[in-house]
C-alpha cells in the first residue's frame, strides 16, 4: 500500500466504495487521514461496512465541514452528463475534488528513494483501445529484462494499493479517460497514448472533451518521454504540441499503418514488422508475424507502443524482441485458447462493440466466427466491408437473428447459445481455419460479463476432442 501523503490528521471524504475506492480509503488512514466513506448504492455500503469500515452520509447538510477534500471513483460522473450530487455539492462547497491517481503522484516518492541508485519511473497508458494490452505488455516485457515492476490502474488493481517502490522499479499504469480527467497530480516520467475513437461521449460532453481528458497526462512540464499513436488527427496535434522539432526525440511517435522514418524517434509497424527509426535511420526491425500473442494490426500497434517505451526507459531491442515472443497475450482479448487438428480457436470476447470487432476480423483468415449478444446501438452493417475472411458465422443471442438481417449475404446459421456455436463451427472447420469469438455485442443477455463469456467458450472449446 502508498501511505498517503499531505492529508495527515485531515478529513477525507471517499465518495465510490468499489476496490479503488475502499484501497483509498485504507491508504488515507495509512497516511493518517481521516477517510469519510460514502457510496449512494446501498450494497456498495454494506459491502464496506463488512470489511469494517464506517460509512458517513456525504449527502446529509453539513457533510463538508471540516473536510479537506473529496476523493471519488472513475465511474462516478463529475461533470457531464451531470455531475453527481455529492460532486457538485463538494464543488459548490470549495471543497477540492481529486481521485486515487492524483493522491497516488502526490504520495509515490518518499525520502528513502534518497538512498536509491536508480530512481523509480512511471509509465501511464491511455487511450481508446488497447489500453490494457499495452500496459500488460510493458509489464511483460519489465519482468523479462529482470526490471522490479508493478502494474495497477484501470487494468484491475488500485494505484494505491501496489507496495512502496524498490530501488530501479518501473510501475505501469493503465488509465482510463475518467481517471486522467481528475487527477489533480499526473507526473508520469513515461506517457503513452495509443489511438483515440468516439467512446464514453456522455462523460465528457463529446469528443472534444473526451480527447482533453486524455491529453492532461502530457501537459505542461510533463513525461520526459511521450509515446503518441499518430494514426489520428488527434495524436498527430499531440505530437505536434509537444515536440519542439521534428528532431525532437522526446517524443516517440508510433504507427500501425505508415512509414514514419524521418523524425527524431519513431517506431511502425507495418505489414507484419516493426521497425524503429532514430534520428533519420533504422536501428532496429522485429518480425511480429510469428508472434502468436499479437495478432493483428491492433496488436502489432500495441507492441510499438510498448516497444517503445520500454526503449525509452533504455532496455536492448534484442531484450524486448524475446520478450515480445512470450507474451502470451490477455485472457479474453484475441486470445489462443487452443489449437486442435488444425484448427485455431481465438477467444476475443472483449470485442464488446463493432470497432474491435472489426479489428479481431482484420487480424486472421478462414474465420468461423461466432458472434451476437446484447448488439449495441448503430447495428453491425458497418462489419460489412470487413468480412473477407469470414467464411461462416454462427449467431448467438438475442441480437444474433438481427445480425444475420443486417448481414445479409454471410453464409451463417443462428445458433442461439454458445454451446452450439463451438459445436457447429468445430465440426465444420477444416485444417487452416480460425474459429473466433468477437462478439460485437455485449453479454449480458446470456452472462454475467464478458469474461464468464469467454470463460465458457474456452470451456466448451477444451472439451473438444484433439
Ligand atoms: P482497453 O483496455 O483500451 O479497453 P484492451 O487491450 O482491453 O483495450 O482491448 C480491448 C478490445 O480492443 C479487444 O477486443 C482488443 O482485441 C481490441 N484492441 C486491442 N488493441 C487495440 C488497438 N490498438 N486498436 C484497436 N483495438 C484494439
Amino acid at each position: 500500500m502508498i501511505p498517503v501523503q499531505g492529508y495527515a490528521g485531515h478529513k477525507v471524504a471517499v465518495l465510490g466504495l468499489g476496490r479503488s475506492g475502499l484501497a483509498t480509503a485504507a491508504a488515507l488512514k495509512a497516511g493518517g487521514a481521516e477517510p469519510l466513506l460514502w457510496d449512494d448504492s446501498p450494497e456498495s455500503r454494506a459491502r464496506a461496512e463488512a470489511a469494517g469500515w464506517a460509512c458517513h452520509d456525504l449527502t446529509r447538510e453539513g457533510a463538508f465541514a471540516g473536510v479537506s477534500a473529496l476523493i471519488t471513483s472513475p465511474g462516478i460522473p463529475h461533470l457531464y452528463p451531470q455531475p453527481n450530487n455529492v460532486i457538485a455539492k463538494a464543488m459548490e462547497e470549495g471543497i477540492p475534488v481529486d481521485n486515487d491517481i492524483g493522491l497516488f503522484f502526490r504520495s509515490w516518492a518518499t525520502a528513502d528513494w534518497d538512498d536509491f541508485e536508480t530512481a523509480p519511473r512511471s509509465v501511464c497508458v491511455t487511450g481508446s483501445n488497447g489500453k490494457s494490452t499495452t500496459t500488460a505488455l510493458i509489464h511483460h516485457i519489465l519482468r523479462h529484462a529482470g526490471r522490479p515492476t508493478q502494474m495497477a490502474g484501470n487494468i484491475g488493481r488500485g494505484v494505491l494499493d501496489i507496495d512502496p517502490a524498490e530501488d530501479g522499479e518501473v510501475v505501469v499504469l493503465e488509465l482510463s479517460s475518467y481517471q486522467t480527467d481528475l487527477a489533480r497530480a499526473l507526473t508520469p516520467d513515461v506517457a503513452v497514448f495509443t489511438n483515440l475513437s468516439p467512446d464514453h461521449l456522455d462523460r465528457h460532453g463529446g469528443m472534444g472533451g473526451y480527447f482533453a481528458a486524455k491529453r492532461r497526462l502530457f501537459a505542461e512540464g510533463g513525461p520526459d518521454r511521450a509515446v503518441i499513436g499518430v494514426d489520428e488527427k488527434e495524436g498527430v496535434y499531440l505530437a505536434n504540441q509537444i515536440a519542439t522539432s521534428r528532431e525532437d526525440d522526446r517524443v516517440i511517435r508510433i504507427s500501425a499503418a505508415r512509414k514514419l522514418g524521418d523524425y527524431g524517434w519513431s517506431v511502425f509497424a507495418r505489414k507484419g514488422f516493426l521497425a524503429e527509426w532514430r534520428k533519420g535511420r533504422q536501428v532496429a526491425s522485429i518480425d511480429l508475424r510469428e508472434v502468436t500473442g499479437l495478432p493483428g494490426a491492433h496488436n502489432h500497434q500495441n507492441a510499438c507502443a510498448a516497444y517503445a517505451a520500454c526503449r525509452s526507459l533504455g532496455l536492448a531491442p534484442r531484450l524486448i524482441e524475446e520478450a515480445l515472443r512470450s507474451f502470451e497475450g490477455l485472457p479474453h482479448r484475441s486470445q489462443t485458447v487452443a489449437e486442435k487438428r488444425g484448427v485455431r480457436y481465438v477467444n476475443d470476447s472483449k470485442a464488446t462493440n463493432v470497432d474491435s470487432a472489426e479489428k479481431a476480423l482484420q487480424a486472421f483468415r478462414n474465420i468461423r466466427w461466432i458472434a451476437g449478444g446484447l448488439g449495441k446501438e448503430g447495428g453491425v452493417a458497418s462489419l460489412r466491408p470487413h468480412l473477407e475472411h469470414v467464411k461462416k458465422a454462427y449467431f448467438i443471442g438475442h441480437s444474433g437473428r438481427d445480425f444475420a438481417l443486417e448481414l445479409a449475404g454471410l453464409e451463417h446459421e443462428i445458433c442461439e447459445t454458445m454451446e452450439r456455436a463451438v459445436a457447429r463451427a468445430a465440426a465444420e472447420a477444416e485444417a487452416g481455419d480460425t474459429v473466433l469469438l468477437a462478439p460485437a455485442a455485449a453479454s449480458f443477455d446470456q452472462y454475467p460479463n464478458f469474461e464468464k463469456r469467454g470463460d465458457h467458450f474456452a470451456e466448451l472449446v477444451a472439451a473438444l476432442p484433439e
